[in-house]
């Protein structure tokens, strides 16, 4: 049962197959371009969709809005600190923030960064400043139905080798925990100490990309020996004491709806961090946030690492990954800490890759459910695209068991008829990122063919 019992509600607008059809029609049968209350459960992203706690409410309103030295900061900064032990906190409005800083002070065109999967905005925020971004995750995350403990892991031998050979442009490693590109997967303390190894013997700044790192903890606690009796609180601490330094994404495991911020040792380099943090996004204190904000963030982050929250969303995804699986949906295995990945390139075999897979997927489940979710596929990544995935990203605290049953039946019903669904053309396409604002329509009845 969820762990927690709900004081304020907001209502779900429920609408008919019709009221949808004509939305995603206006929407150019882009979920994107929908209109929110016309969505009932909405699983498009796990960033910042959270409830808030009362206790979270209630610091919110002891907010302090000064200019500089708010003694939200303060509480910020000692909420930090307390979980990671990093020397210099520097808030920001959100994770992005954190990595354009962080990259636009450490990188110079030509360097590389290693990271087991760069996450969409972080490789983009370090090739704009014209350093390569390279992936060196374990074979094993790339096949879906492929289980393993620990699919986010880096494979240690692929980052020696790159150590050792391009070493001179190598300027930082970087671990995503857990790793949200490849699926949700965690990483293991034990991985997580043999890239610290290789650091220390190659003479490497090690950061993680800290923005679950609550799930991961509770990851390592049920899957890797020795961590059973430990709190999710002292997993993370031990997580963080491995690296240099951390940035984060608040939205996610810091259970607020904005937010994020960089925390390193390094007093040097966050020196020079927090002279373009003023630049850009505001004096050191409050770095582009509310007070109420840096207050959210404060409580948010005692919240998640709480062993009965962590039990109840990781279980819960479980169990939602479970539902599917027993009724023969093909998804990706093992379900990763805030999202299942259907694999819509297994359930929709016969629609051609070029008239996205994992759209019709995606589309389908809109109109029969009102469910929204996002496809990770052709359509997002073009024709490097691997596997055609739709993603159910799971908010925090916001949707009890009884939704996730109804998103189960949804689901397993657009998988009965899965071999009626047909694919989509595009009508428009902006040059940039073309999933958030393409618009569609059917290559069915009506519409000539496609392909
Ligand atoms: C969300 C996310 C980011 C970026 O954070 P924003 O708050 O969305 O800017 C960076 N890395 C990872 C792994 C993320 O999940």
């Amino acid at each position: 049962m969820e762990p927690y019992r709900i004081k304020t509600v907001e209502p779900i607008r429920v609408t008919t197959r019709a009221q949808r059809e004509t939305a995603l029609r206006a929407a150019g049968y882009n979920v994107f371009l929908l209109h929110a209350d016309d969505v009932m459960i909405d699983l498009l992203t796990d960033s910042g969709t959270g409830a808030l706690s009362a206790a979270q409410w209630a610091a919110m309103m002891n907010g302090d809005e000064s200019y500089a030295g708010g003694r939200s900061f303060y509480r910020f900064r000692d909420a930090v600190h307390d979980l990671t032990r990093y020397e210099h906190i520097i808030p920001t409005h959100q994770g992005r923030a954190a990595e354009r800083i962080l990259f636009q002070t450490l990188l110079q065109p030509g360097d590389l960064v290693v990271n087991n999967i760069h996450f969409d905005t972080t490789r983009a925020n370090i090739e704009f400043v014209g350093a390569e971004a390279r992936d060196v995750v374990i074979r094993e995350a790339r096949v879906p139905s492929l289980s393993h403990p620990f699919k986010g892991n880096v494979d240690l031998e692929q980052l020696e080798r790159v150590l050792r050979d391009e070493g001179e442009r190598v300027a930082m490693v970087m671990v995503t925990i857990t790793n949200n590109s490849g699926g949700g997967q965690p990483v293991s303390m034990e991985n997580l100490r043999g890239v610290r190894a290789l650091c220390d013997r190659y003479g490497k700044r090690f950061f993680l990309d800290a923005c679950r790192f609550a799930e991961n903890a509770w990851f390592i606690r049920e899957r890797e020996a020795g961590f059973g009796e430990k709190s999710p609180k002292e997993i993370a601490r031990e997580m963080f004491a491995l690296a240099d330094g951390c940035l984060m994404s608040a939205k996610k495991d810091g259970l607020a709806n904005i937010g994020g911020f960089l925390a390193m040792n390094d007093a040097a380099l966050a020196e020079r961090c927090r002279g373009l943090l003023i630049l850009t996004e505001g004096f050191p204190t409050y770095g582009g946030l509310a007070g109420y904000d840096l207050e959210a963030i404060a409580q948010g982050l005692q919240e998640v690492v709480d062993v009965e929250y962590l039990r109840h969303r990781i279980g819960s995804i479980a169990r939602l990954a479970t539902q599917l699986t027993m009724a023969g949906v093909p998804i990706v295995q093992p379900p990763g800490g805030h999202a299942v990945y259907i694999d819509a390139g297994a359930l929709v075999p016969h629609i051609d890759r070029a008239e996205f897979p994992g759209l019709a997927v995606a589309n389908a489940l809109y109109i029969e459910s009102g469910v929204r979710a996002s496809e990770i596929g052709s359509l997002m990544f073009g024709s490097a695209a691997q596997l055609e995935l739709v993603r159910l990203a799971i908010p925090r605290r916001l949707y009890t068991e009884s939704h996730l049953d109804y998103v189960a039946n949804a689901v397993i019903h657009v998988a009965a008829e899965a071999a009626q669904l047909s694919g989509y053309r595009i009508t428009y396409a902006p040059q940039f990122l073309r999933h958030f604002s393409a618009r569609f329509e059917p290559c069915s009845a009506g519409f000539p063919a496609c392909v």
